[in-house]
């Protein structure tokens, strides 16, 4: 079975975990306890695959924190802003830049995690402060995914969003995989080379 590990991050109140909840349940609660984090579980079946799905979301004082942990984590992160209040976009760009950031020698990763920015609260668009253009570029010109939606109106779109994220990271496992493989091939071709070489000199 595949563990797939997925971080929500964002300002507080973007609706973090109306999202997490909506897609797990298909319902909205009005209301979520905001001072403690959760992990939830939930198994899917995608892409021929047993997936054990683990989605982490963080209570609201953590999103200030540095983030180390999270980004060391997740195999992917859906982060969320609120389209009516700009200074949530703020914050999400600034967490997109954190995970763009070049990697340290010593945490290098073979593939860059996927990314998907959501501009939620969209059925507040009249009191909208974040243009869709604005956001669709943020993502675009980070290399993330992106959409706008409603955790309070939508229920399709919330599942559509999550699954989005989920491919892309099935998809960037094989990726991984496929240049393991083909690294760990120019390994032994390169032993080959070297020690074939010497027997033949001796
Ligand atoms: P978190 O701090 O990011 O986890 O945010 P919450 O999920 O606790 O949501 C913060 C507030 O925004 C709550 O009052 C939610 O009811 C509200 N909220 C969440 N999603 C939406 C949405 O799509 N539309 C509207 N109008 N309110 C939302
Ligand atoms: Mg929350």
């Amino acid at each position: 079975m595949n563990d797939v590990k997925l971080a929500v991050l964002g300002g507080e109140g973007t609706g973090k975990s109306a999202l997490t909840v909506r897609f797990l349940t298909k319902r909205f609660i009005g209301e979520y306890a905001s001072n403690f984090e959760s992990i939830y579980n939930k198994h899917l079946y995608l892409e021929g695959k047993q997936l054990n799905l683990e989605i982490y979301d963080p209570c609201s004082q953590k999103a200030k924190c540095s983030l180390a942990s999270e980004l060391h984590w997740a195999d992917g992160f859906v982060i969320v802003y609120d389209i009516s209040d700009r200074s949530s976009f703020a914050s999400a760009k600034a967490l997109i830049y954190r995970i763009r950031e070049p990697p340290t020698s010593h945490c290098k990763r073979a593939v860059e995690s996927a990314v998907l920015l959501v501009g939620n609260k969209q059925d507040l668009c009249h009191v909208r402060e974040v243009g869709w253009e604005e956001g669709r570029k943020l993502a675009l010109d980070n290399r993330c995914q992106f959409c706008e939606l409603s955790a309070a109106e939508q229920s399709l779109e919330v599942e559509t969003m999550f699954i989005r994220i989920i491919k892309d990271i099935l998809t960037n496992f094989k990726l991984k995989e496929k240049r393991r493989s083909s690294g760990s091939k120019s390994m032994a071709k390169l032993i080959n080379n070297v020690f074939g070489k010497r027997r033949k000199s001796v």
